[in-house]
Order: structure tokens, then C-alpha cells, then sequence
């Protein structure tokens, strides 16, 4: 019986495991193995909405024990740290809890390995930006922001309601005009006036909790159409937030990012969303790989000539023969890309295999709990439609609805819905510690 490892069990990664453990794992033609460092799956598009308080990760999080001991496939938690593709084995760091040592570095021997290593920041060596400025790769990260927005909003109320007005405001700049940079502004916009309705601070969240959006590029949301990414903007600024397109950071300084003319934007906390590149792992392979580090796949997603190794998502780079053009990091490609990589491997014997076709159905991006935007591109038609607002809103919704149809089925599907929607109808909106 073949072992199919998969690395990494996240948007794309979890999928399919998921679809493996049904197919090849239920009826033992296969032993599929997941690893991944967390214990748990977060669906990283919902990263800002744990950064901003509105998500508990701790009930939304997938535990993959339970995902696995349900959909037959073995559950190995440990951070890849070297693959020998020469004797086909996969190298875990020891794993410890409190400096204690659970488990020893040990290697897992695959027959198949699927990287699905996702991406991680691309700082691209602003001086300053690695060690100054926050991430949002994890939900470690988004929860680390989450405390330091609460706490930082909390300081300042107390120096507001002393006299000390310089001291009683906030400043979050965030850094990157793309989906994660634009969600996270909407969402803390909206998480500073709930945090004010329930008086866990003493400001106005309009006038002293002053949220920046800088990006490079003229446009915010470059990869939608102009017309689309002013709307977004229009928004944005309709909600206090100030949004500076055309603006390049040279540095970011303790306490300020500065920018290519030289002026200096003050602030508290400082989010980089302004790129992400493949992890440095993806490098260390003896595999071909772009200048993201991403690894270069061929139309069955194949790694570099190595017929035992797949790479898919955010860590590999596959360009589309019809278009010219490389798959974008998005959970869209990442989810096409593991139903196509669970129907290869589980007809892995027939000798012609088919090729990958990515099929872009649009893009959404919210803002906020009330509005979206974007573009819905037609399956058959091709043609794209421009949408926002509350209908919007709705339909990116369903986009992580799609994602757990794919990890639970219809039924369960909708009893997560369900208890969500409950659970809206009796926490407050935000996280309020
Ligand atoms: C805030 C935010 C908003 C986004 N919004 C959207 C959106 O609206 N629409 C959209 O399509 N996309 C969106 N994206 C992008 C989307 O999240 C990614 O494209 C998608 O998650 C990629 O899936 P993946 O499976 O390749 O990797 P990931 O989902 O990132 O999963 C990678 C997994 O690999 C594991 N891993 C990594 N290295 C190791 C190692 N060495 N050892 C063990 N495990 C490892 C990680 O723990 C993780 O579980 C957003 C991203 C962010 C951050």
C-alpha cells in the first residue's frame, strides 16, 4: 500500500487529505498522511477577522484529529524541517510543549508527497519591516494583534479621560492595499466601535482611533478594476479610514513607517500586508523554484521532474498554458487545486493524466460585516459582472461555506451554519478581552 503524505493542512492542504482519506484511506489502496505544525485548520482568508476580535478561532478552528479519525486518513502534528527526496522521507523537528519533549525529531517515508505549504509575509527587504511591523500568516499573529489593538485602545482611553489628549488616540497603519490590507482596516474599523458600545475604551472610535491603509500602487486592490477599487476606497474613507494610494514605504521605525518622500506616518501598531512569498523550505528542496521561492509546477502539478512530488496553493507557481499567466495566491487556486491533485492521485495508475485547468470565478473582498465588492466571472460565458454591497457581502460569505462543504458535506455544513448564526445571536460581535 503506497503512503501519500501531504504537507501542510491548510486551505488547500486539509481539502485534500479530506477527499484522499474517503477515497484511497476508507478503502485501504492507500495510507494518506497529513502533517502539519498546528494541531488545528484555520481558513487563513478569516485571518483579519480574528485580528479584528470578530472570530473566535478557538470554536471556529477544525481540529485535525477529528478530521482525520472521520475521513480515514492519520493525522501527524510536527514542522517539517528537510525533505530527502532521494530516500523519499520527510524530516519533523522534535516537538515539545512548555521546553518539554514530546515526540524526537523523527522521518516520516512517503511514496507520494504533496507539498501545500501555503505563503508566508514578503517583507521584501524593507529595512525595518521584519522586526517593527506585525503579520498576519497565523492565527497566532492575528491573535497577538487582536490583544495589542484591545490594549493599546484601552491605554489611550485611560490618558483621554486623564487631560492627556496627545496620548488618548491610536494609530494602526497598515502597510499593503491588496484583499488582507483593505478586510483588516473595514473590520477594525467596525471592531474599535463595538469595543466602544460595550466601554471596554474610553475614545471615540471616529476621531481617535486613526486607521491608515499605504499602498504603492495607484489603486487599492490592484487586482480588481479601477472602477471597483475606488468604490473600495470610497468606503474605506466613509468609515474614518485614510486611505494613501501612490505611497511607497522606504522604512519602518519603532513607532512610524516613513515613506519614499521621506514624511513619517506615527502609529501604535503596524500590520505588512504587502506581499507574501513562498516559505524558505520550498528553497531547500533541490526543486526548481520562482523568485516568491515558489516551486515550479507542471500542468499536473508535478514538482520539477520529481515524479514523486506535487506541490500545490500558495508554495507553487503554476502558470495557466492558455492565459500565460501564473495561478495567483488565492484559496480559490489552492481548492481547484486539490480537487484536481485528489481525482490524479487516486487514479495514479492510469498513464495519461490529465492536465490542470484553472478556471477564475472572480474575486470578492469584504468590507466589513455589512458590504463587499468584487467581480463573478461566469463559468460558461466567461463574462465578468461587478458586484457590491450587502449582495456582495452574502456571496463571500458562501466562499467559506464552499470550503467546508468540501471538508464536511451538506449536513454538517449546515449545522456549522447554524450554530454560527446562533452563536451571533448571543456573544457580543466582538471578542471584548
Ligand atoms: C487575511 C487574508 C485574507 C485572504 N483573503 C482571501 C480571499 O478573500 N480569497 C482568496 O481566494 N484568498 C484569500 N487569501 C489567500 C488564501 O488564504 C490563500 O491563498 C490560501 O490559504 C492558500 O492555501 P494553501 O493551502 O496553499 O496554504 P495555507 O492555507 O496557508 O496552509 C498552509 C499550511 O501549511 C502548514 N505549514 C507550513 N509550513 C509547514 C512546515 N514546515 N511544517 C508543517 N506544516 C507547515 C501551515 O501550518 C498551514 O496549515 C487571504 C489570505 C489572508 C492572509
Amino acid at each position: 500500500m503506497d503512503t501519500i503524505v501531504i504537507v501542510g493542512g491548510g486551505a488547500g492542504g486539509l481539502e485534500l487529505a479530506t477527499r484522499l482519506g474517503d477515497t484511497l484511506g476508507r478503502s485501504k489502496r492507500a495510507r494518506v498522511l497529513l502533517v502539519d505544525r498546528s494541531p488545528g485548520h484555520f481558513w487563513k482568508p478569516l485571518l483579519h477577522t480574528v485580528a479584528s476580535g470578530k472570530c473566535d478561532p478557538q470554536v471556529t478552528q477544525i481540529e485535525f484529529s477529528a478530521q482525520a479519525a472521520e475521513h480515514a486518513f492519520e493525522f501527524v502534528q510536527g514542522e517539517v524541517l528537510s525533505i530527502d527526496r532521494a530516500r523519499r522521507s520527510v524530516e519533523l523537528a522534535p516537538r515539545c510543549v512548555d521546553g518539554l519533549e514530546l515526540q524526537p525529531r523523527r522521518r516520516l517515508p512517503y511514496d507520494k508527497l504533496v507539498l501545500a505549504l501555503g505563503s508566508v509575509t514578503n517583507f521584501f527587504n524593507v529595512p525595518g519591516a521584519a522586526e517593527h511591523a506585525l503579520t498576519l500568516d497565523n492565527v497566532g499573529e492575528a491573535e497577538a494583534f487582536r490583544k495589542r489593538f484591545v490594549a493599546a485602545c484601552i491605554r489611550a482611553g485611560e490618558h483621554k479621560a486623564n487631560g492627556n489628549l496627545a496620548l488618548g488616540r491610536v494609530g494602526v497603519v497598515i502597510v499593503g492595499g491588496g484583499a488582507t490590507g483593505v478586510e483588516l482596516a473595514a473590520e477594525l474599523s467596525h471592531a474599535a466601535r463595538s469595543l466602544a458600545e460595550y466601554k471596554v475604551h474610553a475614545l471615540d472610535p471616529l476621531r481617535d482611533v486613526q486607521i491608515s491603509v499605504i499602498e504603492r500602487g495607484q489603486y487599492l486592490l490592484p487586482h480588481l478594476h479601477p472602477q471597483l477599487s475606488e468604490r473600495a476606497a470610497r468606503h474605506l474613507r466613509s468609515l474614518g479610514i485614510a486611505v494613501l494610494t501612490g505611497t511607497a514605504v522606504a522604512s519602518v521605525a519603532p513607532g512610524a513607517v516613513l515613506d519614499a518622500t521621506g514624511q513619517a506616518h506615527p502609529a501604535d501598531l503596524m500590520l505588512w500586508a504587502a506581499g507574501v512569498e513562498a516559505p524558505a523550505l520550498c528553497a531547500s528542496l533541490g526543486l526548481a523554484v520562482n523568485r516568491l521561492r515558489q516551486i515550479v509546477v507542471d500542468a499536473t502539478l508535478q514538482a520539477g521532474g520529481d515524479a514523486n512530488v506535487y506541490a500545490f496553493g500558495d508554495c507553487a507557481s503554476f502558470t495557466c498554458p492558455q492565459k500565460g499567466t501564473a495561478a495567483p495566491p488565492r484559496a480559490q487556486v489552492a481548492h481547484q487545486q486539490a480537487m484536481f491533485l485528489a481525482d490524479l492521485l487516486a487514479r495514479r495508475d492510469t498513464p495519461r493524466k490529465p492536465d490542470f485547468r484553472y478556471r477564475d470565478y472572480g474575486s470578492l473582498v469584504s468590507l466589513g460585516p455589512l458590504a463587499a465588492v468584487g467581480v463573478l466571472t461566469g463559468a460558461l460565458s466567461g463574462k465578468s459582472v461587478h458586484v457590491g454591497g450587502a449582495a456582495a457581502r452574502l456571496l463571500y460569505r458562501l466562499m467559506y461555506q464552499k470550503h467546508l462543504l468540501a471538508l464536511h458535506g451538506m449536513a454538517r455544513t449546515a449545522a456549522h451554519s447554524l450554530v454560527d448564526w446562533l452563536r451571533g445571536k448571543l456573544v457580543p460581535p466582538v471578542k471584548l478581552h
